[in-house]
């Protein structure tokens, strides 16, 4: 297991998150490490969304895994006196029977796992609610009858099952939601329930001893963190441990919005 304190307290140039050719990402897992040479980062792990049991265009797929874990090996032995490289996964919570704690994940040797929820239960089919909010608006139409209660509700249901269920090191994003249900209904995140729902998955990280990440991909489109930045003062009340990743998709953004989110966060 990767020592996360000792890497984060010692160096703030890491990035535990991060998309490639294997999965939505668009760049080769090469020129990212190339990237994060240049800008002195001592640490990258590469976490491409993990094989699950229907088709989506966002996640890998179970036949490409073999290749995956080859190219890790080759850039290690390539570029691995310059920079710890790891091999990891952003798995999705699908339900009872898919999830972090799937038998499949511990057969694949991750050197950690990533534990997300992109995906929301809609009769017997899930729907990916993460993604542009254009395309959200259109989801909310067609598959939850703009029930949008409904949405944010099953999100922290999946998110708490996910945690209970385990297998994984790093809550994702643990308030992803907030972000397409802020433009869909502007202050729903005031709303006594939702801050019912981030109090719970709070509580439950503190219990189930898990990392959270500080993810910073959105903050130049929307101007948050998720976790969002009022959640900050309850993460460290409870001293939760963090990690601050910029999910990036591109090397170039391999370091956006990291330096603002330990400003943030650590001040
Ligand atoms: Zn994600
Ligand atoms: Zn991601």
């Amino acid at each position: 297991m990767i020592d996360f304190q000792k890497i984060t307290t010692s160096s703030r140039r890491y990035n535990f998150h991060a998309h490639t050719q294997f999965c939505d990402g668009r760049a080769p897992m090469e020129d990212f490490i190339v990237k994060a040479i240049e800008e002195g980062f001592t640490d990258y792990g590469f976490s491409p969304h993990s094989p699950i049991p229907f088709e989506s265009p966002c996640n890998m797929k179970q036949s490409d895994v073999a290749a995956y874990t080859a190219e890790t090996e080759r850039l290690k032995a390539l570029y691995g006196d310059r920079i710890n490289i790891y091999r990891s996964m952003e798995i999705d919570y699908i339900d009872a029977n898919w999830g972090p704690s799937s038998p499949y994940f511990d057969s694949l040797g991750l050197d950690y796992r990533i534990g997300s929820v992109h995906f929301i239960p809609c009769g017997d089919i899930f729907v990916d609610t993460d993604g542009r909010y254009s395309s959200f608006q259109v989801k909310m139409e067609k598959y939850f009858d703009n029930d949008i209660r409904y949405v944010v509700d099953s999100f922290y249901r999946q998110t708490l099952a996910m945690i209970e269920a385990g297998g994984f090191d790093i809550i994702g994003h643990f308030d992803k939601i907030g972000s397409n249900a802020s433009y869909f209904q502007p202050g729903i995140e005031n709303e006594e329930w939702y801050a019912a729902h981030v109090k719970n998955v709070i509580e439950a990280i503190k219990d189930n001893h898990l990392i959270v990440e500080i993810n910073t991909k959105s903050l130049a489109e929307h101007g948050r963190f998720f976790p969002n930045a009022r959640y900050f003062d309850a993460i460290r009340r409870y001293d939760i441990p963090v990690i601050v990743n910029s999910d990036a998709h591109v090397p170039a953004l391999i370091n956006a919005g990291r330096f603002e989110a330990f400003e943030a966060y650590f001040k």
